[in-house]
C-alpha cells in the first residue's frame, strides 16, 4: 500500500522531529529523510511530498493527514490515486443526498490522546432540510466552535447512537490485535447496529464513511454476534450523506468534551494528534504518576509511547 501527498512545513517539522530515531542512515536523492516505522517506509522529500510505504500505510499517514487538518485545516483524502480513480467511478451512482439514511463516522483515531468516538445517525428525508440549515455540509471543513454550537441542536433533532471506546478499553483491544482499522469496523458496525434496535427507523440505505474495503470491513467483524447488511461504503460520505455528516459533528462534539474533561482531571490542557508537543505532555503525566497511569489517557501502541520510554 503506498500513500502519497504534499504536507505543510509546519507539518514537515513536526514528522522530522517525530521520526528522528527512526531514520535510516541513507537518504534517497532529494529527500529530506527515510525512515522505518515498523512495516511502513516514511520517506519526505525536499518538494514536501510525503510518501508511505508498506502494510499500513494508511494507518501511518492518517497521523499527518489529521496533523493537517488540526493545525492548517487542510483536508486530505487517505487513498491513493489508483483507488481514487476507481472509487469516483463506482460513486457516480451512488449520492444519496437525498435519501433517508443511517450513517456513521469515527473520531480520534489520529489523536495519541482521548477515546475514540463514534456515532450512527438516521436521518429522514424530512430532516435534510433542517441540517442543510445548519450548514451541516462540508463537516470537515467546520470549525471546533462551529461544531460545538450545533452539535446540541442536530442531537436534540436527530436519533442517534455514540460509543466512546475510552483509553484503558482501548489499550486491552488494541493488545490483543493493534490494528486500527479492526477497531474502527467492530465500533461502526456496533452503533449502527444499536441505533436500528433503539429507534428501529425507516431507512433507504446504511452508509459507513468508508476507511477499509467491505471485504475486509467484514473479516475484521467476523466474529460479533450481529452484523449490519447491506451497507454502502462511501468515501468523503460526510460531503455527501447527511447522516455521515452528522454523526461526524456529533462525534466531534463528543470529543473535544472528552478532551476537555480529561484536561480537568489532569489540570493540563490536552493536546491534539500525534506530535512533539504530545510527547511532552505524556512525560509530564508519567513524571507526575507513573508510567501505568498512562494508559487512561492515551493510546499505547502509537510509537509516542516508546519515544516518551526514550526507547
Ligand atoms: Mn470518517
Amino acid at each position: 500500500m503506498v500513500r502519497v501527498f504534499k504536507v505543510s512545513p509546519n507539518v514537515q517539522k513536526l514528522m522530522i522531529d517525530y521520526y528522528k530515531d527512526f531514520k535510516r542512515d541513507k537518504t534517497p536523492d532529494y529527500a529530506l529523510f527515510q525512515a522505518d516505522s515498523a512495516d511502513v517506509v516514511v520517506t519526505l522529500y525536499q518538494s514536501g511530498k510525503a510518501m508511505f510505504q508498506g502494510i499500513s500505510a494508511d494507518i501511518e499517514a492518517q497521523i499527518w493527514i489529521d496533523q493537517e487538518k488540526h493545525l492548517n485545516n487542510i483536508t486530505i483524502e487517505n487513498t491513493s490515486k489508483k483507488e481514487k480513480n476507481k472509487k469516483d467511478k463506482k460513486q457516480e451512482n451512488k449520492t444519496f443526498f437525498n435519501f433517508s439514511t443511517i450513517g456513521s463516522d469515527e473520531v480520534g483515531t489520529g489523536d495519541y490522546f482521548g477515546p475514540i468516538v463514534v456515532s450512527a445517525t438516521y436521518v429522514s428525508k424530512e430532516n435534510i432540510p433542517f441540517l442543510v440549515d445548519l450548514g451541516v455540509k462540508d463537516s470537515k471543513k467546520l470549525t471546533d466552535e462551529k461544531i460545538i454550537e450545533i452539535a446540541p441542536l442536530i442531537a436534540k433533532q436527530v436519533p442517534y447512537v455514540t460509543y466512546i471506546l475510552d483509553n484503558k478499553d482501548y489499550n486491552e483491544l488494541a493488545n490483543e490485535d493493534s490494528n486500527m482499522n479492526k477497531i474502527k469496523a467492530i465500533l461502526h458496525n456496533k452503533v449502527l447496529i444499536d441505533l436500528i434496535k433503539k429507534e428501529q427507523p425507516k431507512y433507504e440505505k446504511i452508509v459507513i464513511d468508508e476507511f477499509c474495503s467491505p471485504k475486509k470491513f467484514y473479516e475484521y467483524i467476523s466474529s460479533a454476534k450481529e452484523k449490519i447488511k447491506n451497507v454502502t461504503f462511501m468515501t468523503k460520505a460526510e460531503d455527501q450523506v447527511m447522516s455521515v455528516a452528522a454523526a461526524s459533528i456529533i462525534s466531534r462534539y463528543i470529543f473535544l468534551k472528552e478532551m476537555k474533561n480529561m484536561g480537568d482531571k489532569l489540570n493540563k490542557k490536552i493536546i491534539f494528534g500525534a506530535g512533539p508537543q504530545v510527547d511532552e505532555l505524556a512525560k509530564s503525566i508519567v513524571n507526575e504518576k507513573g508510567f501505568d497511569e498512562l494508559k487512561y489517557y492515551v493510546k499505547l501502541n502509537f510509537k509516542n509511547t516508546s519515544k516518551i520510554k526514550g526507547e
